[in-house]
């Protein structure tokens, strides 16, 4: 059996560590880069240059699977068909679509053009080398940073730039850049509960980072973003590097008669995590569109994205020996936010679907377990 596995991000990579050589079994990855990118930590990179990619050959050794540093173009499911960037087209028997998301700029004027995102490693490369930039005597421009989401991504960049600009500033005696945290909606980090969320926002509050929620950015330009109030007030706000981290979408590279998409691009699937219509091909992490026990769509998250993974390992090997496929059911262990150094709030299950909220230094912790535990998982 021919399989293909794009991407090598939590999803494509949890396949693939599941494989073994198995005989009947062809198992070829397809991915641009030659690492694995953890994005989980890309706002760690940004802040302090943290390595976050781990080389993508050892990791596959042992497995079977062969890996084909190349970018994919489209993926024309009804002729089973991969084209590549460089021309090449691929075939397969089975396929596994794991290319991950894009940023949504919403079509908002301005924004795709002059905003920095934070989805691979030279976004993260980007913003490091502008806070390097500001905190370098001879720098003239504007200092200040905008950061447009206040969800996980946006709340993690930002406590982590102020941890930076505080250590810079006493390093280099030069005072910390403003750092504007915009958001929409009424509150940062909706998907916590209001005792976690109060907790991160004090921690927001005590960097100096000026929280604007009730704001909607509506134009960004090279060096401002004009923000506005529910009430209509606008506000234009000057800054030397504008970041947007506010939404994502599918990467849209799949096509398909009966191919049906959901919310944000996502492709809808069934319980073993199939392409409606189309049997051979799996779709999963931030591309797949998969429903939990109460028909809510599985959240885009890491360990959402690994947990499908594994499965569909499991599942590809069911395949090859001609046995019946094992039926998708999402768990949530629990989600933490990290808020810069070594703080950070957030929760784990408990039985009986019982909550334990954790916060400061034992949530880091148990914010860095769940990343020795998904490193293990692919070693
Ligand atoms: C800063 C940040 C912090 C986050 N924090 C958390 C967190 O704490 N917990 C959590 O659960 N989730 C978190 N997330 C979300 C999580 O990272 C994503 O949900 C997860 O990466 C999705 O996994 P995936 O395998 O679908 O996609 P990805 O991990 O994005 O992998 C997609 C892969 O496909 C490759 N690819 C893309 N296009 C092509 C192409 N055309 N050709 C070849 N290869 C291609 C990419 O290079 C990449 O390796 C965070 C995200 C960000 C950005």
């Amino acid at each position: 059996m021919k399989t293909l596995i794009l991407g090598a991000g939590y999803a494509g990579l949890a396949v693939a560590t599941k494989l073994k050589p198995t005989p009947g079994l062809e198992a070829l990855m397809v991915e641009q880069n030659a690492y694995h990118t953890f994005e989980t930590r890309l706002h760690e990179a940004a802040a302090h240059n943290t390595r976050v990619t781990l080389p993508l050959t050892p990791l596959l050794r042992g497995t079977g699977v062969a890996l084909e540093q190349a970018q994919v173009d489209h993926v024309n499911l009804d002729d089973r068909e991969v084209k590549l960037k460089d021309g090449r087209v691929l075939t397969y028997d089975a396929l596994v679509v794991a290319l991950g998301s894009v940023t949504n700029f919403y079509r908002i004027p301005g924004l795709a053009e002059n905003a920095a995102e934070l989805k691979q490693l030279s976004d993260a490369d980007e913003i490091f080398n502008f806070v390097n930039r500001a905190f370098s005597s001879d720098y003239q421009g504007n200092r200040d940073i905008v950061v447009g989401g206040a969800g996980l991504t946006g709340v993690e960049l930002v406590t982590e730039l102020a941890q930076r600009a505080q250590l810079l500033s006493k390093e280099r005696g030069l005072p910390p850049f403003n750092i504007y945290l915009v958001e929409a909606g009424p509150k940062i980090l909706p998907i916590l509960d209001e005792g976690l969320r109060a907790k991160a926002q004090k921690t927001l509050e005590e960097y100096g980072i000026h929280i604007l929620v009730g704001h909607r950015l509506m134009q960004a330009t090279a060096d401002t973003v004009t923000v506005q109030t529910a009430s209509g007030e606008q506000k234009i706000i000057e800054a030397g590097k504008i970041i947007w981290t506010g939404g994502i979408q599918a990467r849209d590279i799949v096509s398909g008669s009966k191919l049906e998409k959901g919310p944000g691009g996502r492709i809808a699937v069934d319980d073993k995590l199939r392409a409606k219509g189309y049997p051979e091909v799996f779709v999963i992490g931030d591309m797949g569109l998969a429903l939990n026990q109460d028909g809510k769509p599985v959240p885009t998250t890491a360990q959402h994205a690994g947990q499908q993974g594994r499965l569909t390992g499991k599942n590809i090997l069911r395949m090859v020996r001609g046995e019946e496929l094992e039926p998708y059911e999402p768990t949530t262990l629990g989600e933490f936010v990290s808020l810069g150094g070594l703080m950070a709030v957030g929760w784990m299950k408990l039985p009986w679907n019982q909550k334990l909220a954790i916060t400061g230094g034992i949530a880091h912790v148990m914010k860095r377990a769940s990343e020795w535990r998904w490193r293990a998982s692919i070693d």
